[in-house]
């Protein structure tokens, strides 16, 4: 089976709602062909913040072309839980899933690896789609553990997943935390040798179902080093940060991952 290739733009914490209506529209407006027709194969998402999801509503439909994800969600479904956005909620809005575990929650408000599982799966049970962030620090990967710190948090997130949520609306993203926004790129050899490893671990617990799983790569991506990580192997797209925030800057990474053999 071929794995659905995806484009996902994290917005982070910028633009306000007229600004990401503005940069929606642009982009939804030059999407490349097989996107834009719905087709299964390539796909591309935004991530605004929670307050503008529903300012690019206009664009949203089942089936895209153009998917919406929140960039977090609660790891519940709802409640007592002040400040919290569940699933419900996101799906109400129209989005089609949510960024869980990006290293910026892990870092900057605490999340461990036992919400980050939580959330995987109260999310994926409410039938959204998750994009399950996983990547080491620089100190790891200088002590040459980024290896087996990953595979501990994609198995710390997953390995109590029941085996019939493993399905095309779960996607990983590697996405080392000392490339997120530094414009330091992990080379393409080292990212695919990642994604082969992160591959492996799916395929041997959840079985074909893992193994199909689409694996972006996310950190400093940009339209001058898109196409060499494409062509690494393994690598299904990517998870863009800075460059998502210009609109021709997104679409020329779309058109790369659109175009990659
Ligand atoms: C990200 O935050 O997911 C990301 C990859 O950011 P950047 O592309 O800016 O490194």
């Amino acid at each position: 089976m071929l794995r659905t290739r995806w484009t996902i733009g994290n917005w982070k914490q910028n633009l306000l709602r007229g600004a990401a209506e503005d940069l929606a529209t642009a982009v939804v407006g030059d999407l490349p062909e097989p996107v834009a027709e719905g087709g299964k194969q390539v796909r591309v998402g935004i991530a605004p913040s929670y307050v503008a999801l529903d300012a690019v509503r206009p664009w949203v439909r089942p089936q895209g072309p153009l998917f919406l994800f929140a960039q977090d969600v609660a790891a519940q479904d709802e409640g007592a839980f002040t400040g919290e956005v569940g699933p419900a909620m996101l799906s109400d809005v129209g989005a089609h899933g949510a960024i869980v575990g990006h290293s910026e929650r892990r870092i900057h408000f605490g999340e461990t690896d036992a919400t980050v599982a939580r959330k995987v799966h109260v999310a994926l049970e409410a039938g959204l789609r998750v994009v399950l962030c996983v990547g080491e620090g620089l100190e790891i990967r200088e002590a040459g553990q980024h290896e087996s710190h990953v595979i501990s948090q994609l198995s710390a997130a997953l390995s109590q997943l029941p085996a019939e949520l493993v399905s095309e609306r779960l996607i990983v993203a590697y996405e080392p935390v000392w490339a997120i926004g530094t414009g330091k790129t992990a080379t393409p050899r080292d990212a695919a040798a990642m994604h082969h490893r992160l591959r492996a671990w799916l395929e041997q617990h959840f079985g074909p179902a893992g193994a199909d799983r689409s694996i972006l790569y996310g950190g400093s991506v940009k339209p001058n080093n898109a196409a060499a990580l494409m062509a690494a192997g393994d690598v299904d797209g990517f998870l863009v940060g800075g460059a998502s925030l210009e609109a021709e800057a997104f679409l020329q990474i779309v058109r790369l991952v659109v175009s990659a053999a």
